[in-house]
């Protein structure tokens, strides 16, 4: 398959090689469990694989689910893709497909994920070692240590650091260990992990992909030789994604590009305007060229995203009032949707780290977390400023 034919913008829209039999201008919704076959000479060439058809859905084996992965392989410039029911669906195998010889975790990641590899995966006996972000000797003992695959989120949660993927994948492979990317704050508009060196590449889809709050979804891409063991666990699991979430994700994906636009767009709009309120301490986002991690940023990502986080005057009690007064932006946990949402990490996302940790790790009880939406930004800034005013 080639990816390099038309601009991404047109990805989203049009997968070569799927039109449908009947002239419908996208892949229709299978809502079906199993597909009927003439004869059974017929049922054992696809059930071997001697020849392609449909057979189960739980195998991902269904018209809308194909077509689905067929167009998140393209954005990623994948050999395929494969789509689950969730974001921890999609991290889950691929972790139990890979990572047996133990894991070596960049930066912050997301509770979910961390909270698997600390419980279930450590019951399971596999070894995780944390590393901090450009820490290139501690990443080394890890791998040398037997580690065969490295973990990461760029940008990450909810500091928005920025990791040098390129620079991990170098180091990574000279080692001869994979590395994973959960790309899901930046989409495949924003930042391509498998161009820079990645291996695979992971996505909640309940985030921008799916962009309006109203479906849960994963997807992991990469090489087929490293999906392979990832399909399997994700059958035996139980974890596809159902075709009607499917089919509701293939339509979000056609407005990728025009939302991902404006998100970038009314983010910086919004990081600019709060570097100069007098009671936002210091505005966290990559696009600011005063941000740590903006010149990897500007290198490894097309646009800077829509999330942003403020660390605001005032303590853990002031910030929580501060979430409160909001109008516009909901006070909730996710991201991504045309809704803009507020969160204060400390009490949220990262509510299990003890204190200190949090302290440690640059997520103080003052940070609330944007994901800016696609409202107008001017009503945006105004709900904002009226929020702040209480501090
Ligand atoms: C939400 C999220 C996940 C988990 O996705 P679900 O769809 O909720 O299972 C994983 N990684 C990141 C960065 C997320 O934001």
């Amino acid at each position: 398959m080639t990816h390099t034919h038309w601009h991404l913008a047109t990805r989203c829209i049009h997968v070569e090689g799927h039109a449908d039999a009947l002239g419908s201008p996208h892949t229709p919704l299978y809502d079906t469990t199993t597909f009927r076959f003439p004869d059974t000479q017929a049922l054992c060439e696809v059930a071997e694989g001697r020849r392609r058809g449909y057979f189960y859905s739980r195998y991902g084996s269904n018209p809308t689910i194909h077509s689905l992965e067929a167009r998140l392989a393209s954005l990623e410039e994948a050999d395929g893709a494969l789509a689950f029911a969730s974001g921890m669906a999609a991290i889950s195998a691929t972790l139990l497909a890979h990572a047996r010889n133990g894991i070596v975790c960049i930066g912050e990641i997301y509770g979910g994920t961390r909270a698997l590899l600390q419980n279930q995966l450590a019951s399971l006996g596999l070894p995780v070692t944390e590393v901090a972000a450009g820490n290139t000797t501690a990443l080394d003992n890890a791998l040398q240590a037997g580690a065969r695959l490295v973990y990461l989120e760029t940008p990450a949660n909810p500091t928005l650091e920025i990791i040098d993927i390129a620079a991990v994948a170098e180091t990574a492979h000279q080692h001869g260990a994979r590395v994973v990317v959960d790309s899901t704050f930046a989409t495949p508009v924003n930042q391509q992990p498998l161009v820079l060196g990645a291996d695979l590449v992971i996505h909640s889809a309940t985030k921008y992909l799916g962009g309006h709050s109203d479906l849960t979804g994963g997807v992991v891409a990469g090489a087929a030789v490293l999906l392979e063991p990832i399909d399997a666990w994700r059958r035996n699991l139980g974890q596809t994604i159902a075709p009607e979430t499917a089919h509701l994700l293939s339509r979000s994906l056609a407005t990728l590009d025009v939302r991902v636009a404006r998100h970038n767009a009314s983010a910086l709009t919004i990081a600019q305007a709060m570097k100069a309120h007098p009671r936002v301490r210091q505005v966290l986002y990559p696009g600011l060229p005063e941000f740590p991690g903006h010149a990897v940023a500007a290198r490894q990502m097309r646009g800077f995203g829509g999330m942003l986080t403020l660390a605001v005057d005032g303590d853990a009690t002031a910030t929580s009032a501060v979430a409160d007064r909001f109008g516009l932006f909901a006070l909730a946990v996710s991201l991504g949707g045309v809704e803009s949402l507020v969160s204060q990490p400390a009490l949220t996302s990262h509510r299990s780290l003890d204190p200190a940790t949090r302290a440690a790790r640059g997520i103080g009880d003052n940070l609330l977390r944007l994901s800016i939406g696609l409202e107008s930004p001017d009503d945006l800034l105004t709900d904002l400023n009226q929020a702040l005013a209480i501090l």
